[in-house]
Parts: C-alpha cells; structure tokens; sequence
C-alpha cells in the first residue's frame, strides 16, 4: 500500500513550527502578521520546490495543485489552515495544510494517473485575527463587504494587514470557487479534545459541526445598602446568575451530552464592595450537533434561568445573539474514510466537532468529510497542544488513501 513519506512530514511541522515559534515550543502566528506572512511564503517555496503548481486566490488562499490530464476534470480538494491563535500550539491548522501538501506530493511521485484535480489549500484567518474563517467563508461566497465591517479589526488595520498578504478590502470577492468545479473537501485536523485519547482509537470521523447559539441573559434585582440590607430581604441579582451557572453545569452534563455550554463573561452592576448587585449580565453559550438538540437545549436552558431567578425574588431577560447551524459531514465521504482507516489498520469512531472549522464552509457547496487526530490530554490554542508522531503520520496516510479512493470514483 502506498505510504506518505513520514520523515519529510514530520521535518516540515517541525520547520514550520518555527515560524511565529515561541520559547516553550508553541506558535503565535495570526493571521495578517508578520509570522503569517513568513509561513505563507515558506509555504510557497515548499510547494514550488515540490514541482506542483502554487496558486493563490482573492482571500488570500494558498493551493498547491496537481492536475488532471483532464481539463474539465472537477477538483478534489484538502487541506487547512496555516495560521494560529496568539500563543496557540504547532499542530491546529499545520497539521491540515501539511498532510495535504504531504498527500500531494506521494501522489505526484508515485505518477499516478488522475481522473480528477487535486489540490491542497491553506485558508486564510480560520482563526479570525480580523473575521474567522474568512478564506474558506470566501472561498464557498459567504462573505459580503458588510460582513467585512464585522470583524475585530478597524478599517485601518483590515487595510494594513491586507496589504501585508498583497490583498485589497474587495479582493476576496474574487476567491468564490463555482461548486459545480468540486469533487468534495476533506480535512484534517486536531480533535483538541479528550475523545479518541479515551477511547484509545486512532482515528476521528465527524459527523457534523456543531451549532452555536449565544445569549445575554439578564438578572435583575434591586440595589441596596450592602451592610443595612437583611440577608433574607436582598434581590442579589448575582446570586441568581451564579445559581443559574451551578444547575445548567449539572444539566447539560447529565441531559445533553456530548453538547457543552460556557458562560464565559459575567457583568455586574452597579459593581462595588458595600452594594447588592442590582444586575448581572452573563454571556451563554452552548454547543450541539443538530438543530433539534440545539432548540431543546435553548428551551431547557432559558427555562432554567427564568425559573432560577423567580426562586431568588429576580427577574430574567434573555436577549439571543449570535446563532450558527451545525454543519453536516458527507454519508458516502465518512464511509470511505472509515474504510480507508480500516483498511490501513486503523481504529475509528465517528463523533460530533464541538469546534468551528474550514470544513463548516466547504460542507455548504460541497461534499465535506472532517478526519480527527488524537491530541494529547486535550490540550490545544495552548502552546503545549501536541499530537504523537504516530498519529501525524496516520492522519496523512488515512487523508491519502482517501483522496486516491474519491478521485478513483470520479473516474
Ligand atoms: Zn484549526
């Protein structure tokens, strides 16, 4: 069976890794910085220095691509994305774009004839320096110049750090891809959680992205005198908030696994030592893998708050945010890296993403499959994020052979 070349993979994470490289073996390389333009360009000379075509588009992503003899042929794309987190590990990203490239090359050297396009890509800002996933968001036409404006830079910064990648603010409109010209997307990544460690098996197939809703949830109460106010008369809108926190912790554990819900953001006001809290403002959010899940975890979760305030004297006002849709993995791409892994002698599971990745974009216009590696204890945006050798290497040759399955069955 055709096998990737590991040592080359494995000296490039490692020389890739010290690009934006920091003292305790991390990596700070976000998008749009001086890091990010050094990573792209070893990646350019990578790609070139392979003998595959380089190719950047609008937004910013890279692909290096290796054609069919068939011009019409539709292309079967893979990969990630190159940039980090501040202070992030050397593996979330990397790991994607590098199997791909990897891939390429063992295919490219074992002159395979190819019934379709191949091509790996590194999409640009998936961790949203300026606007998360923007390459990929671009890359599928989900992105618009309004959206633009809501990212975490202001103009002047998106305009610097665009020019820096030799990109404009109009540019990216220029990167939507026609669906009809795809084979399908895969990708690899990190799981960046505990699951497969636990389980003991090498590989993750996903079965969807999670969705993500977000709330402010609002306890009011009444101000008062922190010292002349009985503690049986008090309407501590803090306590509410805290008594909401402690149950949804326990119910979301016991009734909704493997969804998750944070409150990651407590606001209390008027916000001082000697004064009863008159209002306490938490961000909820909360994570499932389909939408009838998502609504009954809103249901039971608002529920609780309304319920947990009136218990305390309190009022609740839940004012809803942000809302994402989980995103669906391909039936016939998970089965056939699920065969590919067997057939490997590899060990799989399918589980949900309980994070955002380039492959929610892809899977809106293209047939998407997600393949998780282990990653030790967990651990990840963390400079300490690693995944074993072991793993690196049959993340790639499991990406390989399923790349050389789907184009096979596009002939
Ligand atoms: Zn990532």
């Amino acid at each position: 069976m055709l096998k990737i070349n590991a040592t080359r993979l494995l000296a490039n994470l490692e020389s890739l890794a010290q690009i934006g490289g920091t003292p305790i073996g991390g990596v700070s390389r976000p998008a749009f910085s001086e890091a990010d333009v050094a990573g792209r360009a070893w990646f350019k000379i990578r790609v070139e220095e392979a003998g595959l075509a380089f190719q950047i588009d609008g937004a910013g992503n890279l692909s290096a691509i290796l054609p069919s003899t068939n011009p019409l042929a539709p292309t079967l794309l893979f990969g990630s994305h190159l940039d980090s987190v501040p202070n992030g590990g050397r593996f979330d990203g990397s790991l994607g774009v590098l199997c791909a490239l990897e891939a390429l090359q063992t295919i490219q050297e074992a002159k395979l004839a190819l019934p379709c396009h191949l091509e790996a890509i590194s999409f640009t800002d998936e961790e949203g320096a300026a606007l998360g996933t923007f390459g990929s968001r671009a890359f599928v036409g989900d992105l618009d110049l309004q959206d633009l404006q809501l990212g975490r830079l202001t103009p002047q910064q998106l305009d610097a750090g665009l020019q820096r990648l030799g990109l404009t603010r109009t540019g990216f409109l220029s990167a939507q891809r026609p669906a009809d010209t795809l084979a399908g997307f895969i990708e690899v990544h990190i799981e960046q959680g505990t699951r497969l460690e636990k389980a003991g098996v090498d590989i993750g197939v996903v079965t969807a992205i999670v969705g993500i809703r977000s709330f402010w949830l609002r306890f009011i109460g009444q101000a008062a005198h922190a010292g002349t106010m009985p503690m049986s008369q008090r309407a501590d809108a803090l306590w509410g908030a805290a008594e909401f926190i402690r149950q949804a912790r326990e119910m979301v554990a016991a009734s909704f696994s493997p969804g998750v819900m944070n409150c990651g953001r407590i606001q209390v006001s008027p916000g001082s030592f000697n004064i009863v809290p008159g209002e306490a403002r938490l961000a909820l959010e909360f994570r499932h893998s389909t939408v009838a899940r998502l609504d009954e975890m809103e249901a039971a979760l608002l529920d609780l708050a309304a319920k947990t305030a009136g218990a305390l004297g309190l009022q609740c006002e839940a004012e809803p945010l942000a809302r994402s849709s989980p995103a669906q993995m391909d039936g016939r791409m998970m089965q056939v890296v699920e065969k590919t892994a067997g057939q490997l002698g590899l060990s799989h599971i399918r589980l949900p993403s309980l994070a955002g990745h380039d492959a929610r974009s892809l899977s809106r216009i293209t047939p998407t499959a997600l393949i998780f590696t282990p990653s030790v204890a967990g651990i990840s945006h963390n400079p300490r994020e690693l995944t074993h050798d072991e793993d690196v290497i049959n993340g790639a040759n499991v990406l390989l052979h399923a790349i050389l399955a789907l184009a096979a069955g596009q002939a």
